[in-house]
């Protein structure tokens, strides 16, 4: 099994965000253990010295609240990259990233169940190749894909739509690799879809801000083949965005 954990970044009602995100990282059930301690270790060997059981929360590091307003601002921006390093740990081969960005302007109707639906697209995409690598290398083993929220965000409304899906599939169709609705966990105590909200955060800091800082430590773990980046999804009116979804790369 594959497992899929995702969070929400930027304000989905307000008009102070253009975008919103849905960024996910998707780990291999026998890799979860280890990327979870690869994050603990970077806790607990930090030079900040950091409680055992410090949250990783991209808004409240960088913007210096609660904890973090004792450590400086660089301190803080690097300690959020070293996080982001898990992207090109030991368990890189294990896991993938996955982002949706959304142009507010660009949509009619509700942008987060919109980038839901691009996410699920891509995520069973993902499982029918694995699939099908597999029957052609080791046999016919399928592995199934489930979805993990952090339970703060959007849970009703996603409850609704995937109910939906898989019954009847989305506009692309069938969600074969995906039998199971989402679940919601809370974010204080995964410290995975702690990590998806580092990459949903650092998604928008590149699309809302222009910064490209914390993006350029995770790019290459987006979902890859054929020299086709199929795990990152831009929906903008921009023509000159350069991202790999926008140009195809
Ligand atoms: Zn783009």
């Amino acid at each position: 099994m594959y497992v899929l954990y995702c969070d929400i970044s930027g304000n989905v009602g307000g008009t102070t965000d253009k975008h919103i995100v849905l960024g996910g990282v998707c780990i291999r059930e026998d890799g979860i253990f280890h990327v979870i301690k690869e994050l603990d270790d970077i806790v607990r060997e930090s030079v900040l010295s950091l409680p055992y059981d410090t949250e990783l929360h991209a808004n409240e590091i960088l913007a210096g609240r609660k904890f973090w307003r004792r450590i400086e601002s660089e301190a803080r921006k690097a300690f959020l990259k070293t996080c982001l390093e898990v992207f090109s740990g030991p368990s890189r081969h294990n896991m993938r990233t996955f982002g949706i960005v959304v142009e507010k302007a660009n949509i009619e109707g509700d942008p987060v169940l919109f980038a839901y639906e691009q996410l699920v697209t891509r995520f069973n995409a993902f499982l029918l190749r694995d699939h099908e690598h597999n029957r052609k290398r080791h046999g016919a083993f399928k592995h199934r894909g489930l979805i993990i929220f952090d339970s703060s965000r959007y849970e009703q409304e996603l409850q609704g739509v995937a109910k939906e899906y898989r019954i009847n599939g989305t506009r692309w169709g069938q969600l074969p690799f995906l039998g199971e609705v989402p679940l919601f966990s809370d974010s204080h105590a995964s410290r995975l879809i702690q990590l998806a909200d580092l990459v949903a955060y650092g998604l928008f800091r590149r699309f809302e801000r222009n910064d490209r800082e914390f993006l350029k430590v995770y790019a290459e773990s987006f979902d890859r083949h054929s020299h086709r980046t199929h795990g990152l999804y831009h929906l903008t009116s921009d023509t000159d965005c350069d991202c790999p979804s926008c140009t195809r790369t």
